[in-house]
This record gives C-alpha cells, structure tokens and sequence, in this order.
C-alpha cells in the first residue's frame, strides 16, 4: 500500500513538473523581443513637469469648448425651431418641424459628448490637484456642468411653451432628457487622476512606455507589453512629458508586492490598540 502511495505521488509530482516545463515553454514563445528607443534628459523639475502637461493638454480643452459652445449654439438653434421664431416652410402639424428640432438635439448631443471626452482626456493629461476638492471635482466632471447647460433651457422652455400640443412637449422633454442622462454619463469622469498621484511616481530612473500606450510601465516583461514590440525608455518624468501620466496598474501591484510595502502607510498605525488599553 505504501508503495503505491509513494508511486502515485511521485507520478503526480513528475506529472506537475512536466506541466510546468510547458507552461513556461509557451510563455517564452509569447515573449516578443523589444526594441528600445531611450528619450529625453534625465532630470526635470516639477515646474517643468507641470508646465509640459499644462502645454499638453491644452488643445484638447481649447476642442472641448469649442464644441461646448457648439452644442449651446445647436441648442439654441432647437429652442428657436421648436418655438417657432425661427420657420422654415414646415408648420407645428407638418412633422419636418419635429425633425428639425430633435436632429438639433442630437448634434448638440454628440457635440457635447465629444467635447467632454476631449475635456478628460485634457485632464488625464494635465491632471487637477487634489486639495481643493470642489475644485477637482468640477474640473473633472465639467462636462456634467456642461450638459445640464445644453438641454435644461430647453426642457424648461419646452414645458412652459404655450404654443406646442402636449403630445409634441412629451416627445421633447423625453429626447431631452435622454440626452441629458447620455451626457452625463459621458461628463462624469469615473476614474480621475490628481496632480497628487502623477508626481507621487515622478521619480523613477527607468520606466518603459509604447507609442499608442496612456501609462508607464515599470517592467519592461510586464504581460501588457507582450504584443508590442517597440518600447519607449526613459524617466518616469519623461514618460508623463509623453502624455503616459499614470503607471500601469498591473505593474503599480508588482513593484508594491517586490517592495512587501505593508497596505497601510506610517500615519495610520494599527498596532498600537494592544499596548494603549494597558
Ligand atoms: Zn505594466
């Protein structure tokens, strides 16, 4: 009997061993070779940091209020239509005055939408500091702030309007409101970075980044850069130069588990309850 046992487990352990060899075969042939490009100088300061993000950033929130701006003009343009001070050839009972003013909605719609993707994609790029909270949240969900300016006027004005039928008043507070909930979902940013947490990292010698890439990397064997081939090398202040404002996440858990840092930082002890009770 105890031979058996012995046998099955060392045929299990051989059999594991065996399973082993192969998974790390397959995981080598994955591996694709990089090539490295080096960029930029090896020490910035923060101003300079800050003042490359800020010059970053900018043409993604001068877009997003040129088409914040076009999106009230396409909302106006709705509230005259629906309104009637502004007729083309349809009346109320012709049904090109419907189209005439939901087609204005949806071009406010996607002109607000796009302007708000463009506005966070700013922020990603030249994030907010975290001290002020009002403030960070403002500038990270102005778009929120500018849908409710691109359909509210209109609602309002379409309920209290004297002219329409109901049925007509119905259809536009119910597309309005549909594209007020559209463009807040897309306004809100769900995963804000601060000016805090992009410096925090801003000290690493040697990180790697790819050309299409939004963050950093702190391992160039890191399983997201499996798949491309050419890899970007430098500080991790010239990677947020680059516009890769933020570690990978994958890699972010790896180099906190290399360093065994507890989860819990010095301002919060946590072993001091036993001593203070005595
Ligand atoms: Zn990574």
């Amino acid at each position: 009997m105890a031979d058996k046992k012995s046998n099955d487990a060392a045929k299990d352990a051989a059999e594991r061993a065996l399973k082993a060899a192969a998974a790390k075969k397959s995981a080598e042939k994955k591996k694709v070779e990089h090539t490295y490009t080096h960029v930029g100088q090896e020490s910035v300061t923060t101003e300079d940091l800050l003042a490359a993000t800020k010059k970053n950033a900018l043409p993604y929130r001068i877009f997003a209020f040129i088409l914040w701006i076009l999106a009230i003009g396409f909302e106006v343009l709705a509230i005259l239509l629906f309104t009637l001070k502004l007729q083309f050839s349809f009346t109320m009972e012709n049904p090109g005055w419907t189209i005439s003013w939901i087609v204005c909605l949806v071009l406010d719609l996607i002109c607000v939408v796009v302007g708000s993707l463009l506005w966070k994609k700013g922020n990603h790029l030249d994030p907010g500091s975290k001290k002020n909270k009002v403030g960070f949240w403002l500038r990270n969900n102005l778009g929120v702030v500018m849908t409710a300016i691109a359909f509210l006027p209109f609602i309002i004005i379409a309920l209290t309007d004297k002219k329409a039928s109901k049925q007509s008043k119905i259809i536009a507070v119910a597309a309005a409101v549909v594209a007020l909930i559209i463009g807040t979902l897309f306004g809100i940013d769900w995963n804000p970075l601060s000016q805090e947490e992009m410096l925090e990292n801003a000290h690493i010698d040697t990180v790697y980044w790819t050309a299409s890439g939004t963050v950093y990397h702190a391992y160039d064997d890191c399983g997201h850069l499996s798949n491309t081939k050419e890899l970007f090398d430098g500080t991790s202040a010239t990677a947020i130069e680059n516009g890769k404002t933020r570690m990978c996440k994958t890699c972010e858990a790896r180099a906190a588990k290399e360093a065994e840092l507890p989860v819990t930082t010095d301002d919060k002890p946590l072993e001091t309850t036993a001593e203070t009770t005595e």
